[in-house]
């Protein structure tokens, strides 16, 4: 059985002890094992400290955007050994695997390309500046410092490509070294991935190390200058957030957590326009593509109540289309559950929700997969539940099931009812609109916007376009507020704000400009 290695010190850890299985979710079959048992937590984090910070620090950003750009390549040529370890650890049909891996590559090679502007400067100025004296004499502008510690990168299990390499880009552009922490129960496409970086020697000793397993005391170790970076579930957030060394130096961290995103129909929207046909579209996609594991599947659907039994019958009728099974299928299109423990979650959850709630289409409980042995793999066909009164049913918009179900939640047509629901959950990743009455969208965003990360307005002017809302853009921010986390990645060079040090720079205006340069993030 293969073993998992971690990559510390510059050099690749095998442990001897303590080991979590990796097991394939289509049969249930063990696939690899990992542990880091014997990993000296200090000495790793001060190799990445001391000898990878110096070392990418002493490189323009456009050399380090240059190291990001080979990076993405590099995993792009190894893309169809990839997706078969997508496939054989996360049940990821090819698809599936190949938005993971594609969001990884194209990532990095967008951060590779906004750094391509950047001369010779070491750092990003957030403006061109100000005057501050009587004269343009006295000047200030805003500067981008690298921070001087570690980035301690900790993801979830449903994106084990994209996941490591959307926070990368953003640290090491920055000037960051990085210290990366897979979820184990998927961690072979990740471990994999930094063997190619690492084999392909493109990244300076120490930019980037691996922890396969637990991290250890690692956190213990984080100070002033370190960045904790989390992707997972609130619970796991609220434990790293609350260790007593991030509080007392306050590390930064930032968390990427639950979210119960909503997409709303608005009213007026007739079932022979684009709108709709993108709203359905959207939809059905965010229920069941990575079989709803996506931190932006949409979980509450908001309908008119006039336009209830459409919606309904229309989605039951895509849903019924979806073959769940074993991804080595060419009939599957949707594969098993991650792990053993995420069904019973899913399944649990949905007992949950059917207290508030009926069920339109699926069991809420495991089925068979096509292609696998009856009783083998963790298999659920898609759920759909309605409310009757999601206004009076809190859990509906607080107990997130991580698989691919959803609720249709009826409104009064109005934006304010609208957005009641929408805050309901306590902040989410995405709110997704579709609507082409611009008052109704401006009133909804006057009040849906506080407690979103981002607002994708669905529109006939946008359908033939728009790649849906579960994307995260690394244009644009992503992260929402409350109970999403409350953090913000991503968003073009905004993205490596978290990784810097922002620093007030006042004086004579030659001097400054001289030192800011000229590469501004806006
Ligand atoms: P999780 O159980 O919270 O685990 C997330 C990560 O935290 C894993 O790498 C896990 O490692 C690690 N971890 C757990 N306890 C830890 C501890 N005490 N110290 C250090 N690390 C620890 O979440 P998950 O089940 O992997 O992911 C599903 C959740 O992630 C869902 O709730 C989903 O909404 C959320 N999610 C959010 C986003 C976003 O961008 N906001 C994106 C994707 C997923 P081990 O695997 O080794 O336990």
């Amino acid at each position: 059985m293969k073993t998992l290695k971690s990559l510390v010190q510059g050099r690749w850890h095998e442990a001897d002890s303590g080991f979590a299985n990796l097991v394939n979710p289509s049969n249930g079959e063990t696939v690899a094992r990992a542990s880091s048992a014997g990993i000296d937590f200090p000495a790793a984090y001060a190799f990445a400290r001391d000898t990878g910070g110096p070392a990418l620090r002493a490189l323009t950003v456009a050399r380090r955007g240059e190291l990001l750009k080979e990076v993405s390549r590099a995993i792009h040529q190894h893309r169809d050994e990839l997706i078969a370890l997508s496939l054989l650890n996360s049940g990821a049909t090819r698809k599936d695997a190949k938005f993971d891996l594609d969001g990884a590559t194209g990532t990095l090679a967008y951060y590779a390309s906004l750094a391509r502007d950047g001369g010779d400067a070491r750092f990003v100025s957030l403006d061109g500046g100000m005057q501050l004296g009587r004269t343009a004499r006295f000047w200030g502008r805003h500067l981008l410092v690298p921070r001087q510690g570690v980035a301690v990168h900790i993801n979830a299990f449903n994106f084990p490509a994209w996941g490591f390499a959307e926070k990368a880009a953003q640290a090491i552009l920055a000037g960051m070294p990085v210290i990366t922490k897979p979820a184990t129960s998927t961690a072979l496409v990740t471990e994999r991935c930094i063997e190619i970086i690492h084999e392909a020697g493109i990244l300076p000793q120490g930019a980037m190390s691996l922890i396969c397993g637990s991290t250890g005391d690692l956190l213990s170790l984080l100070g002033g200058q370190d960045v904790l970076a989390f992707t997972g579930s609130a619970d796991t957030a609220l434990k790293l957030r609350s260790y007593p060394n991030l509080l007392s130096s306050n590390t930064r961290a930032n968390l990427e957590a639950d979210s119960l995103n909503a997409a709303v129909l608005g009213p007026g929207v007739s079932d022979d326009s684009d709108t709709w046909d993108l709203f359905l579209a959207d939809v059905f996609r965010e229920m069941t593509q990575k079989t709803g594991q996506k931190c932006t599947a949409v979980r509450r659907i908001m309908v008119p109540s006039d336009r209830l039994a459409s919606v309904r019958e229309a989605l039951c009728d895509r849903l019924s289309g979806i073959v769940v099974g074993n991804p080595a299928d060419s009939s599957v299109n949707m594969g098993p559950l991650s792990t053993a423990d995420q069904l019973q979650d899913a399944v649990n959850g949905i007992a949950l929700l059917r207290e508030s709630a009926e069920l339109v289409f699926g069991t809420g409980e495991r089925c068979d997969g096509v292609g696998a042995e009856p009783g083998t793999g963790f298999y659920m066909a898609p759920v759909l539940l309605e409310a009757g009164d999601p206004a009076g049913s809190p859990t509906l918009h607080q107990h997130e099931v991580f698989g691919p179900v959803a609720t249709l939640m009826p409104y009064d047509g109005s934006p304010a009812e609208a957005s009641r629901l929408v805050a309901m959950a306590g902040g989410t990743l995405v709110t997704s609109l579709y609507c082409d009455d611009q008052e109704f969208v401006e009133s909804f965003t006057a009040e849906t916007g506080a407690f979103t990360g981002r607002l994708y307005l669905g529109s006939k002017k946008m359908a033939d376009q728009a790649p849906g809302s579960g994307v995260a853009l690394p244009q644009s921010l992503h992260g929402g507020p409350g109970r999403a986390g409350g953090g913000e990645e991503l968003g073009g060079l905004r993205g490596i704000a978290l990784y810097s040090q922002p620093v007030a720079v006042q004086g004579s205006r030659p001097m400054v400009d001289k030192l800011c340069g000229e590469f501004h993030s806006r």
